[in-house]
């Protein structure tokens, strides 16, 4: 189980996914990736090996966007390829998913997806759910009183048997990204006009110091000025906002060449 960063606001939102990953480094990983939302578009890059390999890739792309998810991987389902690298992509192009943990019923999802005509490009448990999520997603009718992305989230991940740390984006649901756990951390920062979600509160706290714990069953929908939070069955749950007590220079090295 690695490292999760996701931002919307009004920054260019790589840069800031990208130091949020390096701030995660320490947790291991073996591969990293990035998914920006601009201009209709995904624009997706990621790669096996050091989040510098990455960095390297993107520095060739423009990546603008004010939206956008990164991942450090811990393979569980397949090699440490950039296939199997997080972000995924549904096949038919509609959902972005990084997940930490583990998808248990991936191959009973899996059979029943190709049924239905979906693509795989990689061996993750993980496409498996971003394709499910994509299923629920283009079933889902559009709802007034709630967004259908959150309510497709909500209806897959009651499938879903495993650990899962999550954050989601949808193609036409620019400056959104839901995002639910169940046994692996993720943290929301709620920050000035910018909310942010990662899996340890070192990826965030340079932004934000107010931060909510996201708890085992919650879906988080998050925009630049609000964010909400509902339990798998459509519960309201009313967050508690925390206040982080360090700064994120309390986390630095300061002059000193080890932690220790
Ligand atoms: N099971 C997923 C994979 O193998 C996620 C691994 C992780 O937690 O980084 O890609």
């Amino acid at each position: 189980m690695c490292g999760i960063v996701g931002y919307v606001g009004k920054h260019k939102a790589a840069p800031l996914i990208l130091e949020g990953l390096k701030r995660l480094e320490y947790r291991g990983y073996d591969s990293a990736g990035v998914a920006v939302w601009h201009d209709g578009k995904f624009t997706i890059a990621k790669k096996a090996g050091r989040v510098a390999n990455l960095e390297k890739e993107t520095a060739r792309m423009r990546l603008t966007g004010n939206s956008g998810m990164g991942h450090t991987r811990w393979a569980t389902h397949g090699g440490v390829t950039d296939a199997n690298a997080h972000p995924h992509l549904s096949s038919d192009g509609q959902i972005a998913l990084i997940h930490n943990g583990v998808i248990e019923n991936f191959n009973s999802m899996k059979k029943f997806l190709l049924t239905k005509g979906y693509q795989f490009l990689s061996e993750t448990d993980t496409e498996v759910l971003c394709n499910l999520i994509a299923y629920h997603y283009a079933k889902e009718p559009v709802n007034s009183d709630e967004s259908r992305f959150v309510i497709a989230v909500r209806k897959t991940l009651l499938h879903v048997e495993g650990t899962y740390g999550i954050v989601v984006m949808a193609l036409d649901a620019p400056g959104e990204l839901v995002t639910a756990r169940k046994g692996s951390p993720l943290i929301l920062g709620i920050g000035d006009g910018e909310s942010l979600v990662a899996s340890d509160v070192s990826a965030i706290v340079s932004r934000t110091q107010s931060v909510v714990y996201l708890n085992d069953g919650e879906v988080a929908h998050l925009t630049p000025q609000s964010f909400s939070i509902t339990t798998l069955n459509a519960g309201e749950v009313s967050p508690v906002v925390d206040q982080v007590t360090w700064a994120i220079t309390d986390a630095e090295l300061n002059g000193y060449t080890h932690f220790m």
